[in-house]
């Protein structure tokens, strides 16, 4: 029907896109953007207007209406709208979905917007006259929150994030020492200015970048990519600093994406030293409150640097200057589970939408990044040198063909560790392995413990006395007899956990730190291990990947890889970049400041080609190789990808539904230049007792892809095959 006020609502329900309703009342449509509480199957739900359709396939009899409005301004600005609506259609995403997921809670639950903020805490004239140093030894939490508060008042959420508790701020103010203060609605006292002075001199390589980049703005440039390359410690992050400042006094803001683990106290130390009250911090280990408040900072324009992981990509941006996309190859801008989307790609289309400049900085770009900097795409800006005069580590092979070792610890490495200590030095080790040891044998019987929910080995955790499966969670006690033929067991090979107990051993006089998901699951231990490192308490670090993102340790002159031939030889298409990417990031690790590094990897692999060219050039040199590696095997950026994910208890079903997607896709041949390859088992077929199969789209034509995919979706969606398994498609993945 038509001639109708009718208004489209975005609900988030799976499998929707979104529905018409009839307006509340006869005063002006909600504009796009607004929260709408609607009617909806037998109950209500909060929605996003969409549109105002001119008409609709339902019967008038049908159409309900609105119940109530919430906004009386847009809660998703137009641009955002258009983005949200855009990677909707792009990930073949629910739109009711995608835009629920944008939003923060407390907005999603149709919390008003103009709620007041968080109370803030302030000193009382008493207590400027309070000295804190009386108080450390008798009430040092007392201490810490007054000084906290000399510099101006605080909001709840900033003081927690600095460790001080509600209940010691209630005996404050029970002495008269502190007070609640204004809300903080705008930059506190604490912001630019005041801190200027202080700036490091740039160095000519910095000062050539941000010039290219003013130069740019200068002529107008508007929306443009920058693909900043500069190895670990050349002074990117002072890059960045540098252009938020310069966005600042031009009062816009800028949206600075960092990863997962990136977000350290390092970095929110240094922001907050130079931008104080401007910055809004988003990320999930805030609370919803918190989020709340800190995302409404940036909708207000009232903070003007907004800090976040992944999804701050969907931060309101109504001044928007600039964006950062920090180590932009990281795999956690890609989000895996529901609305699979890439935050760094989605921060692209942003920028081109808000028509401002975006950087995406790393030592050691994605292949996608790099090709589109080849290709003129982006402006490539490089910082080649590394800040001071440790200049870059020496990288060094270790062939373990060759060379005894000790529960993975070679002689060279060992006798390169000693002399580092000696020299008074740091020592980083790096092994993508936790636990104690990734298998429990028995050599009589040639028994391996299996997990029974997955297709993978037991770890041992050898503190704990447990065995663990590091795929689904399983625990069992550690148990050293054979169930099979009575045998005494072994643990075969070495995980983090017992690499740190060897080294106690060689090196007895050493502290060893071990920085993993175990060692750091307790709230507070990796900021205080990280805490340790920096004061120099630990001698010898011990990690997982975690080891490799961004901490910058003055003091580590030594590091090791422990066994690189983990990334040499990988199914995925992507192996080969993520170990270089590996490689190189642990090894920035070695030598800032004034020290010199060395970096030493063991393999039993020394002439392999990636390892050779890594080596004798650089990460530039390698990316072009494995470029004209991924184009002659049509793998991405020379393809796109989607890739179909069934899983189901019984291995049927999974297949089942893939074979009916390679089916209504065409089968065998090329579909429209779109190639499918299986369905076939996923690398670890069985997962926490579900066997795992996929399927893959392939094509050199992005619309040819999203194409089929639509077509595909639209026939599976509510299918009998569908029903019985748990599915999904995956636009550009990262792990096929
Ligand atoms: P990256 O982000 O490339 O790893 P950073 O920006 O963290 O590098 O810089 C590495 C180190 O050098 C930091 O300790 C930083 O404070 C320092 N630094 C950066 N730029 C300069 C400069 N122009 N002069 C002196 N020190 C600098
Ligand atoms: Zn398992």
């Amino acid at each position: 029907m038509s001639d109708r006020r009718l208004v489209q609502v975005a609900v988030p329900v799976p499998l929707a896109e979104a529905f018409d309703y009839l307006p509340a009342d006869d005063g002006p449509l909600p504009a796009p953007g607004s929260r709408v509480l609607v009617p909806f199957g037998r109950g209500e739900r909060i929605g996003i207007v969409v549109d105002h359709p001119a008409s609709t396939p339902l019967p008038a009899g049908k159409l309900k209406a609105i119940r109530r409005v919430l906004d009386t301004v847009p809660t998703i600005g137009a641009e955002l709208l258009q983005t949200l609506r855009w990677a909707a259609d792009y990930y073949h995403h629910p739109l009711g979905a995608v835009l629920s997921h944008a939003l923060p809670g407390l907005l999603r639950e149709g919390r008003a917007l103009d709620e007041p903020p968080e109370p803030t805490w302030q000193l009382t004239a008493l207590g400027k006259d309070q000295s804190p140093d009386r108080l450390v030894r008798k009430a040092h939490q007392q201490a810490k929150a007054l000084v906290a508060l000399q510099a101006g008042s605080l909001a709840v959420g900033e003081l927690r994030e600095r460790d001080i508790t509600t209940a010691t701020l209630e005996r404050l103010a029970a002495k008269g020492w502190i007070e609640a203060g204004a809300p903080r609605t705008a930059p506190d006292a604490r912001s630019l200015a005041t801190t200027a002075p202080r700036l490091p001199e740039l160095t000519a390589d910095q000062r050539r970048v941000l010039e290219e980049i003013a130069d740019d703005e200068r002529a107008g440039s508007g929306f443009r990519s920058y693909l900043l390359h500069g190895v670990t410690g050349s002074g990117k992050t002072e890059v960045y600093l540098r252009l938020i400042a310069a966005a600042l006094a031009t009062e816009r803001q800028t949206l600075l994406l960092v990863p997962e683990i990136g977000l350290t106290p390092q970095l929110v130390g240094r922001l907050r030293d130079r931008f104080g009250g401007e910055l809004a911090i988003l990320h999930s280990a805030v609370t919803e409150r918190e989020r709340f408040d800190a995302w409404r900072r940036a909708y207000r324009q009232q903070a003007k640097l907004i800090v976040g992981t992944r999804s701050a990509v969907f931060a309101p941006l109504p001044a928007a200057g600039l964006i950062i996309v920090d180590e932009e190859h990281d795999s956690s801008y890609k989000q895996q589970t529901g609305f699979r989307y890439s935050a760094r790609d989605l921060a692209v289309v942003r920028a081109q939408r808000l028509n401002v400049p975006i950087v995406l900085g790393s030592a050691t770009p994605s292949l996608e990044t790099f090709h589109n900097a080849i290709a003129g795409r982006y402006r490539k800006v490089d910082l080649p040198q590394r800040i001071g005069a440790a200049g870059q580590p020496r990288l060094k092979i270790v062939d373990l063909n060759r060379h005894a070792n000790r529960q993975g610890l070679s002689t060279p490495l060992v006798a390169a560790i000693d002399q580092h200590l000696t020299a008074g030095n740091q020592v980083l080790l790096f092994l993508n392995r936790r636990g104690f040891a990734p298998a429990l044998f028995c050599p009589s019987c040639k028994d391996t413990e299996q997990c029974t929910r997955c297709d993978a080995r037991m770890t041992v955790h050898a503190r704990a006395l447990e065995v663990r499966c590091h795929h689904c969670g399983a625990v069992r006690p550690l148990e050293w007899t054979c169930k099979q033929c009575g045998g005494e067991r072994i643990a075969v090979g070495a995980g983090t956990q017992r690499i740190g107990e060897e080294l106690a051993a060689l090196f007895p006089a050493a502290r060893i730190a071990r920085l993993d998901r175990d060692s750091t699951s307790r709230k507070g231990a990796l900021d205080a291990v990280l805490a340790d490192v920096a004061a120099g308490n630990v001698q010898i670090l011990v990690g997982t990947q975690m080891l490799t993102k961004g901490h910058d340790f003055p003091r580590v002159t030594l590091v090791g890889v422990l066994n690189a031939d983990q990334g040499l030889f990988g199914t995925d298409p992507r192996s080969h970049e993520r170990l270089a990417q590996t490689i190189l990031q642990v090894a920035g690790r070695a030598g800032r400041a004034d020290r010199p590094g060395e970096v030493v990897i063991q393999t039993h692999y020394p002439d392999h080609p990636l390892l050779t060219c890594l080596l004798t050039r650089d990460y530039a040199a390698f990316a072009t190789l494995a470029l004209a590696e991924r184009r002659e095997a049509h793998w991405p950026p020379f393809a796109h990808l989607a890739v179909w994910h069934a899983e189901a208890a019984k291995r049927e079903p999974a297949f089942a539904l893939l074979e009916r997607v390679r089916n209504l896709a065409g089968g065998e041949d090329t579909n429209g230049g779109v190639t499918v390859l299986g369905p076939a088992a996923q690398t670890m077929e069985r997962k926490d007792g579900r066997y795992r199969a996929q399927l893959l789209f392939r094509s050199a034509q992005r619309a040819a892809l999203h194409r089929l995919v639509d077509r595909v979706l639209l026939a599976i969606r509510g299918s009998s095959e569908a029903k019985r398994v748990r599915w999904s498609v995956d636009i550009d993945p990262l792990e096929i």
